[in-house]
């Protein structure tokens, strides 16, 4: 098959014809039909999280099920399946407590991907986050693949393996907004887009949209953010003028950098809520003023991947996507073929992407 190999970091992708290793009993083979690049890969690609070439990135992804192992059940030829950034075994410590968001099989692999394929010069490809989606097939486990019942495009489908379960996930499931709340969303890529579409969704009265790029912030308009507020501005004037002095009930931060977590905390009221969802790199460190978190009581919050379940919130957000109430057009703003991987990387790490999907 034909993948899109990282041979080394900084270093464009070469397109390859790579061999796929002997299906194991509890892998399924799934035919990619839609993967998106994330920005994430872009600090994959510079070497800023630990990934060990050669690998295949692309961590969430659509497809169709073409072979399943002896081992796997519930899981037939022919199903259209999301595979997500994450895995649900379904028995690790995590999965038992109704925390598959931070599943074993995932996390406490160490960074040591699965092998998948091998170059034609004889050299181990794995699979980044154990998901490569940059390639025309995956070898996923059988507890990574979401069948899903739907009409839905492909690329619409495989932003449900980060973009929309990270940006509305953090919204509903981990900030619990309630309505008539005010929310302020930092940063609108395409996390803080579907955050905003989340916000909305949520009932929120408020919806502050903090964003420098003026298109994105115009966009964040026509999604849902009732203000919108570019942050070379006070954004702190900004939003304190609008809720009554004291900021925002809720905070999705969705930006990534320290500077935008910092504004976040900055922007949120006192016993407000507080959502990290951007990643800068890995070896990234943020100091916080110590009065909001302890005197002010801030709920200071994470999340990886919208602290979602997928086989509960799949089916929700299939539902909200199929009625339009929650839009994934102007989301994608590219389609590429696998072999345009280096200028997917480009528009990306540009910011002339929110999602370039590739299409297979
Ligand atoms: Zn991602
Ligand atoms: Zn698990």
């Amino acid at each position: 098959m034909r993948a899109a190999l990282l041979r080394d970091f900084d270093v464009p992708f070469t397109v390859e014809d790579v061999q796929m290793l002997d299906l194991d009993p509890f892998r399924v083979l799934v035919r990619t039909k839609a993967s998106p690049f994330c920005s994430t890969d872009v600090t994959s690609y510079h070497g800023k999280l630990g990934k060990i070439p050669p690998t295949i990135l692309g961590h969430a992804s659509a497809g169709e099920v073409i072979e399943v192992g002896s081992q796997v059940q519930g899981l037939r030829p022919g199903q259209r399946v999301i595979v997500p950034g994450t895995p649900e075994c379904g028995h690790c410590y995590y999965c038992s407590a109704g925390r598959p968001d931070q599943c074993s099989e995932l996390f406490d692999l160490g960074g040591i991907f699965p092998d998948v394929a091998t170059t034609s010069d004889g050299l181990p490809v794995s699979a980044a986050g154990c998901v490569g989606g940059y390639a025309e097939l995956m070898s996923i486990s059988k507890n990574q693949a979401f069948p899903v019942d739907t009409d839905l495009p492909y690329d619409v489908l495989s932003l449900l393996g980060c973009g929309i379960t990270t940006g509305v996930g953090a919204v509903l499931n981990v900030a619990k907004v309630q309505p008539g709340e005010s929310v302020v969303v930092v940063g609108c890529g395409h996390l803080g887009l579907w955050a905003v579409q989340a916000a909305r969704l949520a009932g929120a009265a408020l919806i502050i949209a903090v964003e420098p790029n003026a298109a994105r912030r115009a966009l964040a308009g026509e999604l849902g953010a009732t203000h919108l507020v570019d942050p070379a501005t006070d954004a702190a004037d900004a939003v304190k003028s609008l809720t009554a002095g004291r900021g925002a009930d809720t905070v999705i931060e969705a930006a990534g950098t320290p500077e935008a977590q910092r504004l976040a905390l900055s922007l949120s009221r006192r016993a407000g809520t507080v959502v990290f969802s951007g990643l800068a790199e890995a070896a990234t460190e943020v100091t916080f003023p110590q009065i909001p978190l302890a005197v002010q009581s801030r709920q200071m919050l994470s999340t990886q991947n919208g602290n979602v379940r997928m086989r509960r919130d799949l089916p929700r957000y299939i539902n909200l996507l199929e009625r339009g109430l929650l839009d994934a057009a102007p989301i994608i703003t590219t389609r590429y073929g696998l072999d345009d991987i280096n200028l997917a990387l480009q528009r990306s790490e540009s910011l002339e992407d929110l999602s370039g999907v590739f299409v297979f």
